[in-house]
């Protein structure tokens, strides 16, 4: 099968579809062009010379593939051309594809990023993970609340393929059975490489009873049913562990398997693998490789150098609550196979230093996950430089001064294949015309835009594409949620998760404060669209609680005749990559604005900014290398230094009621939540514990930042409004310092450092 052209395209298409390209239906048309793809990529597969990457990650955010593949493979252009020349529209195509369910946010996003440019790089590196059946959750509006339901990706023809591989895996001692999955993909002109998925054959939906709720018990039958499942009471904490011991029991399994099949003795293993540990949900893998190496007849000393000498960690948090730890007792539960080498580890680590608090096991019996990482790694990387720094200087100090050489600053990067080439088609045209097309594989060549930095024409079509791209997204959020916008307003976005250090809650206030503003004759510039996509973790009350203050404000504002005409609110349902995808391209203001030190990197920011968006922001993760690229002249920055932040959690004096009690403006946005027309919109308990929080509690210091907040964003918006094209002159220049966010130089990075394949 050769399928270059339109023509063959074409012929193909009929060839599989047994009829006419006008008699088929989307779904048709999608299964015939997945087995198009599948047979493409099949053949850029490719053998492997030396090393090869195994990235384990409990998530891959990978998006819809069918376009980003024909992209990849060559095959975009003839198949939309052909689709067009029967009638048919690429668009509506692509809603057939359901978007797979493999990740929740950021660090899921990541991992996809990664594949994608590790086939670009023509790099061998493949990634483990699981099959979940069901995806984060499908978010609904209901009653200004957000609600969970099932989300079944898995319904019709999906890119995973089954195979006959399978491995045994022993789970609370039980023997189960993983099955592997594997899914193509795709480099741009580059080889394919696997996701590697992991499932068993007995799990089965119908234990699901309402929502997202299932019998947390029956292992065998629910195992990779949901992606982190709720994990607020036990059963659903030890599920997580069953789950994270599957996919690091099968996947060390098949790494140890193909090593050896293709000529590995096992003591030189760090030949033939190298492995990244994506954050701490794989860490088992420490102590099961050994396991296995010790099953293999290797002792246990070396094999604890195999594999220090093999794996890499990753970290990508500094928040207390989300690094990883585990009762002993939990992990006797489900792998106690695993315990006697985590007990030996530990007592390694004893000798290393008298340091109680760097031990794996503490004194209440809690399993450090991250210390093993650190320990029995040979690299421990931030995500970002800031991130970094905080992690040597801070949060993992202690490691630092046992490990200086362990650690090391690995930026996030975005694909520009996802994250231009196909969510802004227009913007990438333009810059192919402008530039050439070096710059899809090479992002720094983006950087002779600022040649045109005073090209009115150039910056008159950027203003263009833009003002297009928001039409094109108010016409989905037309037909998909029934909401209205207007394109002539200015689009303020902040889509992200849901959570209190990202500061949605921050966003919130400003919104009412506007509210205000307008009530006494006070109108922005121009009038604003705030636009917020975001999903709360189920269990996670106050962030629901943020959702429905922000749903119930909107309605507030939109029933009022005079406010509505400058002020609009929307929250888009289900945010996900699909929705990231139409959101980011139609972007005026990326608003990146959580607690300084908090935010590890976020790659949000840099989509936004590669598609032309400005940054509302704090020195925050990446955004400070954002700032440094484009120039504090490019860019909306405020708030605290994470300097400071981390001195007044130091010293622990950081009062919210204090703040609340003497500013009249904070105090005026506060009270707001809890009045008469907020609570005959919305529920009057929710609003009140919200209000509650933020000035009795207020852990992530919104109400410091929330002055210095309003006015850089009163000035972004007259900016906005009053010199569009010195606006699109500045849009130009973030998009032509993006080049060092792509994730092909964070890759390039990883490999030179850690990996060195090849
Ligand atoms: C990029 C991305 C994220 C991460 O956004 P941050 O702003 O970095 O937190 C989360 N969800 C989706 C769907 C994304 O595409």
């Amino acid at each position: 099968m050769k399928v270059k052209g339109v023509k063959e395209i074409e012929n193909t298409l009929i060839n599989i579809c047994k009829k006419e390209i006008e008699q088929c239906s989307y779904e048709e048309l999608y299964t015939a062009l997945l087995c198009i793809t599948e047979e493409e990529s099949k053949k850029r597969a490719r053998s492997v010379e030396g090393r090869k990457l195994y990235y384990i990650s409990a998530e891959f955010l990978i998006g819809k593939l069918l376009s980003n593949n024909l992209i990849n493979l060559g095959l975009y252009d003839a198949v939309k051309s052909c689709l067009n020349a029967h009638g048919k529209s690429m668009a509506e195509l692509e809603e057939t594809e359901p978007e797979p369910g493999l990740g929740n946010g950021g660090l899921g996003r990541l991992a996809a990023c990664f594949l994608d440019s590790l086939a670009t790089l023509n790099l061998p590196g493949d990634g483990i993970g699981l099959r979940y059946h069901c995806g984060l959750f499908r978010q609904r509006f209901e009653d200004q609340s957000q609600r969970e339901l099932p989300d079944f990706w898995l319904g019709g023809r999906d890119w995973a393929r089954k195979t006959g591989k399978t491995y045994a895996v022993s789970l609370a001692g039980r023997d189960y059975t993983a099955r592997l999955y594997q899914l193509a993909v795709t480099g741009y002109e580059g080889r394919t490489n696997y996701l590697n998925l992991f499932d068993l054959d007995t799990v089965d939906p119908s234990v699901i009873s309402k929502g997202i709720s299932f019998d947390k018990d029956d292992i065998s039958r629910n195992l990779t049913l949901f992606l982190y499942p709720d994990d607020s009471d036990e059963a659903g904490r030890l599920l997580r562990i069953y789950q994270q011991y599957l996919m690091v029991s099968a996947g060390a399994q098949m790494i140890l398997e193909e090593c050896v099949e293709r000529g590995s003795n096992l003591h030189d293993l760090y030949d033939y693998a190298a492995i990244q540990i994506n954050d701490t949900h794989p860490s088992m893998v420490i102590p099961e490789l050994i396991r296995l190496l010790g099953k293999e007849g290797i002792d246990f000393g070396e094999a604890v150098e195999i594999v220090t000498k093999v794996c890499a960690y990753t970290n990508h948090t500094i928040l207390a609550e989300a690094l990883e730890k585990w009762p002993k007792d939990y992990l006797n539960t489900v792998v106690p196979q695993l315990v006697p080498i985590i007990e030996k580890l530990d007592e390694i680590v004893r000798e290393r230093t008298e340091d109680a608090s760097a031990a794996i096991i503490d004194a209440s019996e809690t399993v450090h996950m991250a210390h093993m990482d650190i320990h029995f790694t040979h690299s421990t990387n931030g995500v970002a430089a800031l991130h970094t720094e905080i992690l040597k200087n801070s949060e993992l100090s202690r490691f630092y001064s046992l490990y200086p050489e362990k650690f090391n600053n690995k930026t996030n990067g975005i694909t520009f294949r996802r994250w231009l080439l196909k969510c802004n088609p227009k913007l990438a045209d333009l810059i192919e015309e402008l530039i050439g097309p070096g710059y899809k594989k090479n992002a720094s060549e983006l950087e002779r835009l600022k040649d045109f930095a005073g090209d009115e024409e150039v910056l008159k079509r950027l203003a263009q594409i833009k003002h297009e791209n928001k039409e094109t997204l108010a016409q989905w959020l037309g037909h998909t949620q029934k909401i209205r916008t207007n394109p002539d307003c200015m689009f303020l976005i902040q889509s992200k998760r849901l959570h209190e250090y990202k500061r949605q809650q921050l966003n919130l206030l400003y919104l009412i404060h506007k509210y205000f503003e307008i009530k006494s004759g006070h109108m922005p510039k121009i009038p604003v669209t705030a636009i917020f996509g975001a999903k709360a973790a189920p269990a996670y009350t106050i962030a629901k609680d943020i959702i429905h203050a922000l749903l119930t404000l909107s309605k507030v504002i939109e029933d009022d005749q005079e406010v509505s005409q400058w002020l609009q609110i929307v929250f888009v349902e289900n945010y996900n990559v699909t929705a990231a995808e139409k959101m980011i391209p139609a972007c005026d203001l990326s608003e990146q604005i959580s607690l300084a030190s908090k935010e590890a990197s976020g790659t949000g920011n840099m989509k936004f900014m590669l598609n032309g968006a400005l940054t509302l922001g704090t020195l925050d993760g990446a955004n400070v290398e954002i700032a440094e690229a484009v120039g504090e002249k490019n860019i909306y920055i405020f708030g605290q230094s994470s300097r400071q932040v981390i001195r007044r959690y130091a010293h622990g004096d950081y009062s919210a009621r204090e703040w609340y009690d003497t500013d009249a403006n904070i105090r005026r946005a506060i009270d707001f939540l809890t009045s008469e027309i907020m609570t005959e919109y919305g529920t009057q308990e929710k609003l009140e514990r919200l209000q509650k929080e933020l000035t009795n509690k207020d852990w992530f210091q919104t109400l410091p930042d929330f002055n210095a907040y309003i006015v850089r964003k009163e000035q972004a918006i007259a900016d906005y409004a009053l010199n569009p094209m010195e606006w699109a002159k500045r849009s130009l220049v973030n998009i032509s310092m993006a080049g060092y966010f792509s994730s092909d130089r964070t890759i390039e990075e990883y490999n030179r450092d850690i990996w060195h394949l090849r």
